[in-house]
């Protein structure tokens, strides 16, 4: 791990940095990526941005978005690789994985725990709701001016992570910045209607769907939810529209832990898992090769839907006594 300061030394003396985010791209990876990539190029740096996924067509308002080169990286005189909100490679994607041996290069800024990422800088603090904190903090050091572009980005990357706020991951920090970026021109009313105001119809046919599947275990302390392929091909969905189904066993009252369990193809499982106040998400994940943060994690098995689901289940049933 370094400090604040080496990072932002060696993020100052890149000429021309190449910027990514992680796969499955969300609020946090997309606002960090576009705010540290506007600021740079303010800088007068050579920036280039790059997703190995799709993004979601809710982020098509940022501020920068159509820059981003999804699937491919163009061809270029890279001298650093930056990674924000991801300090795994598995969560790079195949595309991008092998900028980290032909970059010179690699540069971490995240907030997941994580004790050996995989940078030659590496500067994460899991303390912070987002990324997008982080970011803000090195665009300060850089003594980058955050016009309306650049807040936008970081108040997107900031109100996603903490849940609106909402989140125990929440600090008055977290709050300090925020009000620092609505006085810089966020309009929080118009972004709060286009992060939480409106979904796409297949995302609602999804949590019609999913919703079918809720169930509870016994002592009431776990809720679950899954989707089959079959489903999500049946309802014309994607990837984005998955975003935010966890929520709803979550909002069980009662429940301390929630899981959603989602078929992938190459007889996989991705499942995602989010904790109330007392259970370490980011342990259990990491029984079955995943991580994250202590409150929302995940991971992906391989097996079939049902087999998995019960597997997990029995390791989550372990954390609760009289389950
Ligand atoms: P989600 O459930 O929204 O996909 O992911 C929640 C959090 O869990 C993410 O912020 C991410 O850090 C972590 N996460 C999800 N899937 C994986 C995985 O397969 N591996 C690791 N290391 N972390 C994951
Ligand atoms: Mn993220
Ligand atoms: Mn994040």
């Amino acid at each position: 791990m370094n400090d604040f300061i080496e990072v932002a030394e060696a993020i100052k003396n890149s000429r021309s940095p190449v910027l990514c985010g992680h796969v499955m791209p969300d609020g946090d990876s997309l606002g960090s990526l576009l705010a540290l990539g506007l600021g740079l190029k303010s800088m007068g740096k050579e920036v280039t941005m790059v997703s190995s996924d799709p993004i979601p067509e809710l982020y098509n308002f940022l501020p920068g978005v159509e820059n981003i080169h999804v699937g491919n990286v163009p061809t270029g005189n890279y001298d650093m690789l930056i990674v924000v909100d991801c300090s795994v490679p598995e969560r790079l994607g195949d595309t991008l994985l092998p900028l980290v041996d032909t970059v010179s290069t690699v540069v971490i800024i995240d907030h997941h725990v994580n004790e050996s990422p995989f940078g030659q800088y590496n500067y994460i603090n899991s303390r912070v709701a987002a990324t997008g904190e982080l970011i803000m903090d090195f665009l300060d050091y850089l003594k980058v001016k955050l016009n309306q572009d650049i807040a936008t980005n970081l108040y997107t990357a900031i109100v996603t992570d903490s849940g609106s706020f909402r989140y125990e991951n929440t600090t008055p920090e977290t709050h300090q910045k925020a009000s620092r970026l609505v006085e810089c021109g966020v309009s929080v009313a118009r972004l709060s209607n286009l992060i939480f105001g409106e979904q796409p119809i297949e995302s609602l046919r999804l949590l019609q769907a999913a919703l079918n599947t809720l169930e509870v275990c016994e002592c009431g302390k776990i809720a679950w939810m899954s989707m089959t392929m079959e489903k999500i091909q049946e309802i014309g969905a994607t990837d984005q529209h998955l975003e935010g189904l966890i929520n709803y066993p979550r909002k069980v009252k009662g429940v301390e832990l929630a899981i959603m369990f989602r078929e992938m193809v190459g007889g996989k499982v991705k499942v995602s898992f989010r904790s109330k106040y007392q259970v370490d998400v980011n342990r259990l994940a990491r029984v079955f090769g995943g991580g994250g943060h202590v409150r929302a994690s995940g991971c992906t098995v391989e097996g079939e839907l049902s087999q998995v689901q019960a597997m997990v289940l029995a390791e989550a049933k372990k954390l609760f006594r009289g389950c």
